[in-house]
Parts: C-alpha cells; sequence; structure tokens
C-alpha cells in the first residue's frame, strides 16, 4: 500500500537558497516545456512527450543556449519530473480532461523540488528527526518521528518539497504493508452537518460552527482587512507604473501578499485541524457505517444569505476527509440520498411534519409527541435510512 506523509521541514539558510533554486528551475522547465511544445505545434511539428523533449533538451537545446546551463547545476531529476508534469498536464488537456495547462508561476508559489529513489539498492535514508535528500543533505523535520525510518518495512520511494505561505512542506511517497483492518463492532453513527453547530452525531456528541468562535471571527477580520490593503496597494502599483515605467518596485506589494496568504493558511489549518479531530473522535468507536447526507453544497451556495456560512464550513473538505478515513479502515460510509427528508421525518414514529421551518430548533412530533433536538432528530435519520448510495 502506498501512503503518504506530509511534514514541515525546517531547512538551513543555505538549504533554503538550494531549495528555492529548485522550485525555480522546476517552474522554468515546466513553462519551457509548453512554451517549446506551443512553438512546434504553430510550426506544425509534432508533440514531444516528455522524454522526447528531456533528450531533446539535455542535446540540443543547451548546446543552442549556453546561458540556461545554470539548469545543470540542479539535482536532475526534479528538473526532469517538471517536464513530466507538463507533459501530464498536456496529455489531460488532448482528452479533454482538463483546460490548457497554465504557465507555473512564482505569485502562486508553483513549481516543487522532487527526489527519488533510485535504482534498487539506493534508499531514501530518514532518522526521527531529518531526512537525507539529493543536493541538500539532511534535512530537520518540525515533526519529530512521524517520517517512518524503518527501511526494511517503509520504503520512501519519492517526494517532493513544496512552498507555501512561506514555509516549506516535504511530502513523500511510501510504500508499507496494509494496515490491518479493525473489527468493526460499535453502532452506526450519523452525521447531520449544519450552520448553527458544524456537526450533530447521532451518538450525542455535538461540535460547535468554530467560525463563531471569536478567535476565528478575528482572524477573519484580520484576513478581510489584509485583502483589502491588497487590492488598494495594487491599484497604486499599477498606477504608478504606467506613470514611471518599471521603476516603482512591488516590494510592499509582495509583503502584504504573504501576510495574507499566512493569515489564510492559519484558518485552513485551524479548520483542517478541527475536522480531523472529529474523524478521530467517530472512527475511534469503531462504527459499522458511517452517514452522511450527501449534501448539495453547490445549490446551497446560491442562497445568498447563507452561501458565505457555508462556504466557510469547508463541509466538502470534510467529507473527503471523513471518507478516505473511513476507507483506510473499511468502515462503510453511507450517503444519505440528496431528497431524503431527514430533517422533516420523526426518528420515533416516522411521521412527516411537512411544516417544518428552518427556524424550528427543536423537533416536536404531533402524531407521537416525540420532543428532540432538530439536528439530533435529523442524525438519527440519516444513520438509520435505507435511502443511500456508499461511498465508496
Ligand atoms: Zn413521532
Amino acid at each position: 500500500m502506498l501512503t503518504t506523509y506530509k511534514v514541515e521541514i525546517k531547512p538551513t539558510a543555505y538549504q533554503v537558497w538550494l531549495l528555492n533554486r529548485h522550485i525555480g528551475g522546476s517552474r522554468w522547465a515546466y513553462n519551457l516545456f509548453l512554451e517549446m511544445n506551443k512553438r512546434r505545434y504553430e510550426d506544425g511539428y509534432h508533440y514531444m512527450g516528455a522524454y522526447e523533449f528531456s533528450k531533446w533538451f539535455n542535446h540540443e537545446y543547451l548546446a543552442a543556449n549556453p546561458e540556461d546551463d545554470w539548469i545543470k547545476e540542479l539535482y536532475a531529476k526534479s528538473t526532469k519530473q517538471a517536464f513530466i508534469d507538463a507533459d501530464k498536464a498536456m496529455k489531460r488537456f488532448f482528452k479533454h480532461l482538463s483546460r490548457y495547462p497554465h504557465f507555473r508561476s512564482w505569485k502562486r508559489e508553483q513549481g516543487s523540488y522532487y527526489f527519488v529513489k533510485n535504482g534498487k539498492r539506493q534508499i531514501i535514508q530518514a532518522e526521527r528527526h531529518r531526512i537525507k535528500l539529493p543536493k541538500l543533505g539532511w534535512v530537520r523535520l518540525k515533526e519529530y518521528g512521524y517520517v517512518p525510518t524503518d527501511a526494511k518495512h517503509f520504503l520512501i520511494k519519492q517526494g517532493r518539497i513544496k512552498r507555501h505561505a512561506g514555509r516549506y512542506y516535504l511530502t513523500c511517497l511510501v510504500e508499507q504493508a496494509d494496515d490491518v483492518k479493525p473489527e468493526l463492532t460499535g453502532p452506526g453513527i450519523g452525521i447531520d452537518l449544519g450552520i448553527k453547530s458544524f456537526s450533530v452525531l447521532s451518538n450525542g456528541l455535538i461540535y460547535k460552527n468554530q467560525n463563531k468562535s471569536n478567535r476565528v471571527k478575528k482572524m477573519r477580520k484580520r484576513l478581510r482587512r489584509l485583502q483589502r490593503k491588497f487590492s488598494r496597494q495594487y491599484l497604486a502599483f499599477k498606477a504608478r507604473k504606467q506613470k514611471e515605467g518599471k521603476s516603482a518596485t512591488d516590494l510592499n506589494l509582495a509583503k502584504t501578499r504573504r501576510r495574507m496568504q499566512r493569515s489564510y493558511q492559519r484558518l485552513q489549518n485551524i479548520q483542517r485541524d478541527y475536522q480531523n479531530k472529529i474523524i478521530a473522535r467517530v472512527v475511534i468507536t469503531k462504527p459499522r457505517w458511517v452517514a452522511l447526507e450527501d449534501l448539495n453544497v453547490k445549490g446551497m451556495l446560491k442562497n445568498r444569505y447563507l452561501a458565505k456560512a457555508i462556504s466557510h464550513q469547508g463541509f466538502y473538505n470534510f467529507r473527503v476527509r471523513l471518507i478516505t478515513k473511513c476507507q483506510q479502515l473499511g468502515i462503510p460510509v453511507h450517503l444519505t440520498n440528496r431528497f431524503e427528508p431527514t430533517s422533516k421525518l420523526c426518528h420515533h414514529c416516522g411521521t412527516k411534519k411537512a411544516d417544518l421551518k428552518l427556524s424550528d430548533r427543536i423537533y416536536r412530533c404531533a402524531v407521537c409527541g416525540q420532543v428532540s433536538d432538530r439536528d439530533m432528530n435529523a442524525a438519527l435519520n440519516i444513520r438509520d435510512t435505507e435511502n443511500f448510495k456508499l461511498a465508496y
């Protein structure tokens, strides 16, 4: 089984310099691939795949363009991988699977340093706190003991280092034995996602909507202000550039962009952490199944009164993470049909209450007299309904 590990690294100043060169180099190589193939297409030549391109690049292009020789100082596999990535993107385009690939951009922090296990005997060495990579040497990790060090059972095959909001993250692909799937003995769990609470579980656990906490609210406010500042600075920068030619620097603009990215990143990290904790609490009970409403998020976003609140919840990410985790552990995930009236049915007797309003927080059944929390009632219905499809 292949598993991905992701961890932040603590590069030295020299390693940062090297990494930036490699990341920049891979961007350059990717863009060169797109550019050259576009020109070839316009001149009526055939499309060059990654392998052919790489050969042409090393033998003909570099001989004809000695000013690009700096690329030879980089780890060759990393450059070559950029060609492979670009080739993949083009082939996806040819098959109408995606749009015409964009150039890799510095502003969007694209490009990556790529490494791979070469040949059968070589192993990529890792220790509790560091990993040894080509050209970089030993790179310190921020999380100790997470990346597997036992090369006999956990083989690091390849990986990348990418930059995100000014930080460097290592991902590596590891070949390892399949996880032993736990025996599922716990009762099924239904999960109702919402705005008031982030999620209500049929076993009684209620998770607050974090976006209502002061901490997150403050951070969102800060982000909004930075975004406004950025757009103001951007307009001023453009106006200046027109007047004075290229003299004006965009250093301040870059600073604001960085602060904006970091602030956004922090919000994302908080959300991911929160969602992972909920998922961990769900799967630790070893439920026989997990049921989730197949939410029509796109449709819900059309409601402009709720759109912002819903998009901040990150339901889609939650669902993807939950399904991935359950799949690893072999827990079936039921996706309740979108049109199943899970909030309107009484869980106790099954009567449908057609006039239930969105503002009714307490469900009162007129037939059997059952009184329960609206979301809890929905979570129980989601758990027990037969009207579902399996997520995987
Ligand atoms: Zn009832």
